[in-house]
């Protein structure tokens, strides 16, 4: 959105603490999304960290990261592939099963939904402790799928979550602590 006076991003997101449980701060985009500017102004800059690379396939990660995924996807003139929580994809899948804080969680990706050697962006909504995004930069890596980016609108940095993902290209819009 050229000559637009860029929004204060951090500002609209809704913290919601203790959600979905106790000592969670829970950053509720929502408020962030159904605000027109703010949702241009975030997808714009997302397509812009990747705009004159050659990208086949954008990721996006079960929920919000198909919001701002599928959108990405769009400018960039890419496919967009949905990695979904278990149970939730009709044909063959690749899972990865990775530790949350308390028991764990399993993630899937179509068997046939990257080709060998295609270039992958990887977009979800926050970067936490990393775990989610390492599973599904292996899903990715086993279908053959070579990372060239990873984007998130917001990276809780005390978390430290990009040790996990250190050799690929990591971009986060909004830092908080
Ligand atoms: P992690 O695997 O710890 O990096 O967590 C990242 C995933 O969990 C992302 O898909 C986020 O949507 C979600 N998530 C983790 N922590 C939060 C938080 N404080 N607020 C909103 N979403 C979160």
């Amino acid at each position: 959105m050229k000559g637009m006076k860029q929004m204060d991003l951090a500002s609209i997101i809704r913290n919601v603490p203790n959600f979905p449980k106790a000592g969670i701060q829970f950053k509720d985009i929502t408020t962030l999304l159904k605000n027109k500017d703010a949702f241009h102004q975030v997808v714009d800059s997302l397509f812009h960290l990747f705009d004159g690379q050659h990208v086949d396939i954008v990721v996006g990660i079960e929920a919000r990261g198909f919001i701002l995924g599928s959108a990405v996807a769009y400018l960039l003139n890419s496919g967009f592939v949905p990695v979904r929580k278990k149970g939730k994809l009709p044909a063959a899948v690749r899972s990865k099963t990775y530790d949350l804080e308390y028991g764990n969680a399993t993630l899937e990706m179509h068997v046939d939904a990257i080709e060998k050697n295609q270039k992958v962006v990887i977009i979800d909504d926050l970067l936490a402790t990393g775990g989610t995004i390492q599973a599904v930069c292996e899903m990715v890596e086993e279908a053959g799928g070579e990372i060239i980016g990873i984007a998130f609108l917001i990276e809780l940095e005390s978390l430290q979550g990009r040790k996990a993902i250190q050799k690929y290209p990591v971009y986060s819009l909004i830092k908080l602590d």
